[in-house]
């Protein structure tokens, strides 16, 4: 059976869960802020609490929630893929996987202190660690991406033109919500 690509929908799709990957993302600290009992506040880009976290062991739940409910929503992503046997519903993981590796290297860089640049240093470790795994893991993910699209019948143009086109609409969507929607709807 082939597969079919069908760019401009994945294109769409890409965007459009660009614009709520950062609040599904926040939406993870928020449940496990929740879970633990803490009264919390909902920000585009961040979950404010006005009380310290009590001990490593809920701060690393808390952390590690946020890119959790992302990689959970990329496996459903690739689940329903299998299921429609349409890459359309692809997209969505390739965006995680790509925002993940870009944030990723954002931390191991040293520009912004994020999520796994903490969670390294509750770990004890050093805070270019988990950055790094997640770096390395999510230039994999791609790779194994795009040997996944070779399913289709379509050329390797068409394929590297797919993946890309669902990077960049995602990406933009993602700072669309972080630099322009988020700060007016959920400042
Ligand atoms: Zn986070």
């Amino acid at each position: 059976m082939v597969w079919n690509i069908k760019l401009e929908d994945a294109v769409v799709l890409s965007f459009f869960f660009g614009l709520f990957m950062g609040p599904l993302h926040e939406t993870g600290h928020y449940l496990a802020y929740t879970l633990f009992g803490y009264p919390v506040t909902f920000h585009y880009d961040s979950i404010e609490c006005p009380i310290p976290i009590a001990n490593s062991t809920q701060a690393f739940i808390i952390i590690a929630a946020g890119w959790s409910i992302l990689y959970f929503a990329a496996l459903v992503s690739l689940l329903y893929t299998f299921k429609s046997k349409a890459f359309v519903y692809f997209s969505p993981a390739i965006l995680i996987c790509g925002v993940d590796a870009f944030d990723s290297a954002i931390d191991l860089i040293g520009l912004e202190h994020g999520d796994k640049y903490s969670l390294s240093t509750i770990l004890g470790l050093s805070g270019s660690s988990i950055p790094l795994l997640t770096l390395t893991l999510g230039i994999i993910f791609l790779y194994l991406s795009f040997q996944f699209l070779n399913k289709s019948d379509e050329s390797d143009k068409n394929k590297m033109t797919w993946l890309l086109g669902t990077l960049v609409a995602g990406g933009m969507a993602v700072a669309l919500w972080l630099l322009v929607i988020g700060p007016i709807v959920l400042p």
